[in-house]
C-alpha cells in the first residue's frame, strides 16, 4: 500500500466509549459517540489480551484520543490515548456507574454515524459522565437531567414552566407525557397526571440544569420526577432503556 491511499484511509477524532463487546478470541468491538463523526463502531485488535495497553483504555465511559483506519466492515483502532479516565472512578460506585450505563444507552439510541446532531449529544453526555465521575450531586439527579436534556437536543424539548397545547404561564401541575409536559386546567387531556407542584418544580430544574434548587428536592419528589423522566424517555424512544431499572434511587 502506498503512503499516500495510507493516509486517506487513516483519521483521528475523539469518541466517549458507550459500549463494547468481545469479538472473537481476543478482540473487543467499540461503540463510540465522536463529536464529529457521530457513532462510530469500531473493532480493537487483541485488546483482550492482558498485555494490550489499548484494552484499558477502550472500557466504557472513558474519553479517548483516537486514530483509526477505514475497513471493510468496521473501522479498526490503531491508536487510542485515554484523555478522560472517567470510567475508572465510575466502575468503584454501583449507583453511578448504572447512571453512567443508561446516559450511554439513552446516548447510543438518541444518535447515529450521521454527524450532523452529534456535537451537541458529544458535550451533554461527557458533561454528565464528568459529572458522575467527579462524585458530587446525586446520581439518579444527574441522570434524570441529562435525560431530559438529551431528549430537547433531539428535538423532544418537553416544558415543566408553559402549558404545551397553549403557551398559558404556569405554574402548571397536570403533566401528559405525550404532549410532552405540563397542560393547564382548559387544556388538560383525559389520562394526565397529577404530580405533586414540587415535582413539576424538580423536573424544571432538572431541564434548566439548576442545581440548587434541584438540591433544594425531596426524595419522595424526586422518586415521582424520575418516573415522569422514565416515562418521557420510553415514549420517545418507543423501548424501554433497560439500564434504567437498574438504577439505584436515593
Ligand atoms: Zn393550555
Amino acid at each position: 500500500m502506498s503512503r499516500s491511499s495510507f493516509a486517506s484511509k487513516t483519521y483521528r477524532t475523539q469518541g466517549l466509549v458507550l459500549r463494547t463487546h468481545k469479538l472473537g478470541e481476543a478482540d473487543r468491538i467499540v461503540v463510540l459517540l465522536t463529536p464529529d463523526r457521530g457513532q462510530v463502531r469500531a473493532v480493537a485488535k487483541g485488546v483482550r489480551r492482558t498485555s494490550s495497553k489499548l484494552g484499558a483504555t477502550l472500557e466504557p465511559f472513558m474519553l479517548v484520543d483516537l486514530q483509526l483506519v477505514h475497513g471493510r466492515s468496521l473501522d479498526i483502532v490503531t491508536q487510542a490515548q485515554l484523555r478522560g479516565p472517567y470510567g475508572q472512578s465510575l466502575a468503584a460506585d454501583y449507583a453511578r456507574y448504572t447512571a453512567a450505563h443508561a446516559m450511554a444507552e439513552t446516548a447510543e439510541r438518541l444518535t447515529d454515524a450521521d454527524s450532523e446532531s452529534a456535537a451537541p449529544q458529544f458535550r451533554l453526555l461527557h458533561g454528565a459522565l464528568a459529572a458522575l465521575a467527579r462524585g458530587t450531586g446525586d446520581a439518579g439527579q444527574l441522570l434524570d437531567s441529562y435525560l431530559l436534556r438529551a431528549l430537547a437536543t433531539a428535538g423532544w424539548a418537553p416544558s415543566f414552566t408553559v402549558c404545551v397545547r397553549c403557551g398559558a404561564p404556569g405554574p402548571h401541575t397536570a403533566v401528559n407525557i405525550p404532549l410532552g409536559g405540563v397542560v393547564c386546567p382548559d387544556c388538560r387531556p383525559a389520562g394526565s397526571s397529577s404530580p405533586a407542584p414540587e415535582t413539576v418544580e424538580l423536573l424544571a430544574a432538572l431541564l434548566a440544569g439548576d442545581w440548587d434548587r434541584v438540591a433544594a428536592s425531596g426524595p419522595a419528589h424526586r422518586r415521582e420526577g424520575a418516573g415522569i423522566v422514565a416515562g418521557y424517555l420510553q415514549w420517545h424512544l418507543e423501548r424501554v432503556v433497560k439500564s434504567l431499572k437498574h438504577v439505584e434511587r436515593a
